[in-house]
Order: structure tokens, then sequence, then C-alpha cells
């Protein structure tokens, strides 16, 4: 998920489209549990413009249908995808090898596209905290983010025709054995670590630049033909090189035919590339002045 960075360095790594969640704030009680009364937001605690996205995520059932009905629509075109040995779903930029005679896989990112983390984002409301490494470190530690609906199912189905079933994250290296372990706890088929490929993985003669995913869809390009992508950010398909609504809409472009075919895109009110797109990517702007960058930019009409 999840990488909020501060200013400088940001503009470059949140173009590759990682996600950020934010935080500061203690981690308070299991979201499973009861709210407690220390879990009120304290008094005097801000509105938090999040609370209707992660709401909607957590309690409307259609947010629920929309990841079902994704995840049902592949697995309805994957053995016609198996079977097509000219299908291949990597932009042109990363299939560096021909994909024709590769085995199969289908790639996947892992938060907000297989992994459900609104807990964490509920923590954030609730405390009035924005993102913080420290904070989301320790929820993906504990494990216990569940598995998003249509996830589980489809990924065993592409396990069971032989497909390899990759996922490419932008967690970092110390979150690894928690986050494949958090994978298997959920259902979903981990193959063994080389089928988890996060923000630490070395490739050989590809340049790395932030948190783009592309080298690692170059890695999984020299081995597999794949299939199918998945994911909730535009940097989960290809290399963002400009983060801006406008130039956001003008890499997809060329894509729009693999829409629903090769790609297949979850929705994320809660967080991504695309808010600090509406606030120059600048994350160290005082919170009124993002927030205020981001009401200038709604159309009303
Ligand atoms: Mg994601």
């Amino acid at each position: 998920m999840p990488l909020r960075l501060p200013a400088a360095a940001a503009l470059l790594l949140l173009l590759a489209g990682c996600s950020a969640a934010p935080s500061k704030s203690p981690v308070p009680a299991p979201a499973a549990a009861p709210p407690a009364p220390a879990e009120a937001a304290p008094a005097g605690t801000p509105a938090d413009d999040n609370l209707n996205a992660v709401a909607w995520t957590q309690a409307a059932v259609e947010h629920d249908l929309i990841y079902l009905q994704t995840f049902r629509d592949a697995q309805a075109r994957l053995l016609a995808a198996l079977k097509n040995p000219g299908w291949d779903a990597l932009p042109k930029d990363d299939r560096l090898a021909p994909a024709k005679g590769l085995k199969p896989a289908v790639v996947l990112d892992i938060d907000e596209t297989v992994l459900d983390n609104s807990p964490y984002q509920a923590r954030l409301v609730k405390s009035g905290g924005e993102y913080d490494e420290a904070a989301w470190a320790a929820w993906c530690k504990e494990e216990r983010a569940r598995a998003l609906p249509g996830a589980v199912a489809f990924t065993r189905f592409a396990a069971a025709h032989g497909v390899a079933v990759i996922y490419i994250s932008n967690r970092t290296k110390d979150l690894d054995q928690a986050t494949l372990a958090n994978l298997r706890k959920a259902g979903l088929p981990v193959a063994g670590p080389a089928s988890f490929l996060g923000l630490g993985t070395f490739v050989p003669d590809c340049e790395q630049n932030g948190t783009e995913k592309g080298c690692r869809r170059q890695l999984i390009g020299r081995q597999y033909r794949v299939l199918m992508q998945f994911g909730d950010q535009l940097g989960d398909f290809l290399s963002v090189t400009a983060n801006t609504p406008e130039a956001r809409a003008r890499q997809v472009a060329p894509y729009l035919d693999w829409i629903g075919t090769r790609w297949f895109v979850l929705p994320n009110p809660t967080y991504g590339s695309w808010e600090p797109a509406l606030f120059n990517n600048d994350w160290s702007a005082p919170r009124q002045e993002r927030r205020r960058l981001k009401i200038d930019a709604l159309r009303n009409e």
C-alpha cells in the first residue's frame, strides 16, 4: 500500500503509483472490537475529509460488489486469454522480451487490490491523524488485513489452471514476511517468496525509478506471459511519468481497450496518487493548503 512520502523526494516516488495511507497517532484497538470510548474522536478533532471514503469502503455493499464483479469477470475471461498465445497484458515499455512461449501469469497489486487495509484508514479518521510509516508498518505486522471480495476465488482459479499468481507491492522490504503471512492467512495462493515482488526487489539491468513498478514488471516479463494485471492505482499497470490529472489520463489513453480485458482496475477513494496530483504532489504543504487545492480542483459543471 501506501507510502505517503513527505515532500521533496515525493514527486518521483509518488509518480510510481505508490499508495499512501495516512497516519500519525497511536494505533487503537482492533477494528473488529466494539468502539471503546478511547477510540472516539477526541473533542475538537477536525472533520476528516476521508470519513466518507473510508465509510463507503467499509460499509457500502456496492464496494464489495464492484470487487466481486471485477474478479468474476476476469475469471470468465481467463481461459480464453490462456489459450491465445499472443495475449499479453504488459505495457509496451515493460514487454522487452517476446511473450510467446513463456509460462502464463497474472500480476496483482496487494493493498486495496487483494487485501483490505481500511481498518488502518479507519484508525486515522478516528484519531485525526495522517499516514505515517511506523503506524502503517505496525498495521501490516498485525497480518490481519482481510481478502477483498472475489480475490481469493479468482487467484485460486488461476493457480488451479496452471497460471502463476504474482504480487507486485510497494510495501517496504521489512514487511515482506508479514505480507506473505497475511496473504496466506487471507486464503490467497502464494507459491513461494518469488511470487512476491516488494519494493526492495533488485532487478538486474533496470534502473529503478522511485517506487515505480516498471522494473519489476520487466523482470516478470522475462519469465512470463502476463495474461492480466490488477490494481487500484494507475502505477500498478504502467509507469506514471507525470502525475497530474491530465497526464494520468493521457498516459493510460493508449490502453483503454485493455481496461476490463487485460487490465482490471479497482476503486480506491481513500488514498492514492490521484490525490497528490491535485496539490502538485507536495506533501510538505500544510494540510489546510492541500485541502484548499483539492477544493479548487472540483468542477462545478
Ligand atoms: Mg494498491
